[in-house]
């Protein structure tokens, strides 16, 4: 399923930050359900147990593993059970979700907002009316005629991601009026720079904050 490998992915972009190739080998060695104990871990990931517990430390602070110690009766010594934050995940999730939301309910308020024009060149930009007018109608980059351009499919395009999310952020329990006043400054944002690309590439929306 999609979400999940997204879900998969994000995990892993937020462990990498932690702690590079060593992180990920760590909490891919780490079970939502089932306990490990730091020695096993350093035995799968073939790692020193002091790197290894560095590591789970550093995860810990992130809230994404979390750890139950007992006394070994017989040495007194400490063991470590560890897991992952189950929860931890989710709310990842969630958050990115949310940001993406924001981010593209801004766009399309900012496509439904206004009439844009653009040249035929592919490069070049797109201008909303009253930059094209300032202009002549002439494109300021290639000095072609700035012609209506017809931004429907990007609408419709945005609108179901939109909604996707809607829906999706409801089910998990997210207020999503609340994410609505935020999307207000993200359009005040989109309007305030300007210039906003001809075609919607679903990964430099999707793949960046
Ligand atoms: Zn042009």
């Amino acid at each position: 399923m999609p979400t999940q490998d997204s879900d998969y992915n994000l995990l892993e972009s937020v462990v990498r930050e932690i702690g590079g190739d060593d992180a990920i080998k760590v909490a891919g060695l780490l079970n939502p359900k089932e306990e490990t104990t730091d020695e096993a871990i350093a035995a799968g990931a073939e790692m020193k147990l002091n790197a290894v517990r560095k590591i789970l430390y550093r995860l810990y602070d992130a809230r994404l593993a979390e750890f139950r110690r007992i006394r070994d009766k017989s040495t007194g010594w400490f063991i470590y059970f560890w897991r992952l934050k189950p929860n931890r995940v989710e709310e990842l999730v969630i958050n990115r979700k949310k940001t993406v939301y924001r981010k593209l309910k801004a766009r399309l308020d900012y496509e439904k907002r206004f009439h844009f024009f653009k040249c035929d060149q592919d490069y070049c930009p797109r201008y909303i009316f009253d930059e094209a007018m300032e202009n002549n109608f002439k494109c300021p980059e290639c000095s072609n005629e700035l012609k209506a351009f017809n931004n429907e499919e990007i609408i419709e395009k945005l609108s179901k991601k939109v909604d996707e999310l809607y829906k999706s952020l409801m089910e998990s329990g997210v207020d999503i009026d609340h994410l609505d006043t935020g999307a207000k400054d993200d359009l005040g944002q989109i309007i305030a720079t300007g210039k906003v690309a001809a075609t919607i590439d679903s990964e430099s929306l999707l793949g960046s904050d």
